[in-house]
């Protein structure tokens, strides 16, 4: 059984980055209480590992509130800190964490960063802006939190024909980093047909292009394709979309014990890829269960 590895699974940089920050403030011993404000990574292995080392995390800033009141009971409130994942958050966020006095470790991607300033400028500059992503994102929802005028959600070409504005409005496009390219293209489309003068910043990252691209090639040329990731991460569930399509053995597992022996019967070759936040370990026991039953 021959097995094709994709070069571009796991870890993507943002969520690398995020995750070295909260390992840096377990390590450093003058850190109190580590919080995350939502998961670091949706990756169980990672999320069950930092809360046995005391991480926590919170979900608002009540959260923050309440756990920091915990902590002052227990100890760990001083120099305790928050960090913010890749994802982002939006403006307020920051401002009531300031107001709590929390010390923030900020690893917004940079490339979610610059949509946040681009979504700033636009609305001061008096432009709509048309965010193209999934309603429920947390990237997204940060995104709209930097919004200084007029902001709309879009997830699909239906939904932007709904909206209407006037004739000649000014319109700034950004899209969720990890949305797929072709459907971006296809919504915006919708736009450019319309009387309005249209701004189109492609934010999506050439990370998740990369890594859908290469894992439609891999599944293409597969008998049965291994998709590895947290079932909660949008993006894994994108790549599951996007293998299946081409190979229709297509498994999504979250680590090698989800694996079985039938998965794999009469199979020549086998892909494997894996989403933004699996970690290499996970996808080095799978790939190892992989090339052991090839051996049989
Ligand atoms: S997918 Fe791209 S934009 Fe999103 S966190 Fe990873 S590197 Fe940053």
């Amino acid at each position: 059984m021959e097995i094709l590895l994709a070069e571009n699974a796991g870890f993507c940089f943002g969520v690398e980055k995020a995750v070295d920050a909260v390992y840096a403030q377990l390590a450093d011993q003058s850190a109190g209480t580590v919080f995350t404000y939502g998961e670091i990574v949706h990756n169980e292995a990672v999320t069950k590992d930092l809360a046995a080392k005391g991480v926590k995390t919170a979900e608002s800033a009540k959260d923050i509130r309440g756990a920091l009141e915990e902590a002052k009971n227990g100890g760990g409130a001083e120099n305790a800190c928050v960090v913010i994942r890749a994802h982002g958050v939006g403006a307020a966020v920051y401002d009531t964490l300031k107001e709590q006095q929390l010390r923030v470790v900020d690893a917004t991607c940079p490339f979610v960063r610059r949509i946040h300033e681009t979504v700033r400028k636009a609305g001061e500059a008096g432009e709509t802006v048309i965010v193209v992503g999934d309603h429920d994102h947390p990237e997204v929802q940060g995104i709209v939190g930097w919004a200084k005028g007029p902001i709309a959600v879009v997830s699909s070409p239906e939904e932007a024909a709904a909206l209407d504005f006037p004739r000649g409005s000014n319109l700034t496009i950004v899209s969720q980093t990890t949305f797929r390219r072709h459907k971006f293209k296809e919504t915006v489309e919708v736009f450019s047909g319309k009387e309005y003068n249209v701004n189109i910043v492609d934010t999506i990252c050439s990370a998740t292009s990369v890594r859908q691209e290469e894992a439609e090639r891999i599944a293409s040329e597969a008998d049965v394709m291994i998709v590895v990731g947290g079932a909660h991460s949008s993006n894994t569930r994108k790549l599951y979309e996007i293998c299946k399509g081409k190979c229709s053995a297509t498994y999504l597992v979250q680590h090698a014990g989800d694996l079985n022996t039938q998965m794999f019967e009469g199979a020549a070759r086998v892909g494997i890829t894996a989403g933004a936040s699996t970690p290499k370990n996970i996808i080095q026991e799978v790939q190892t269960y992989v090339r052991t039953r090839s051996e049989l």
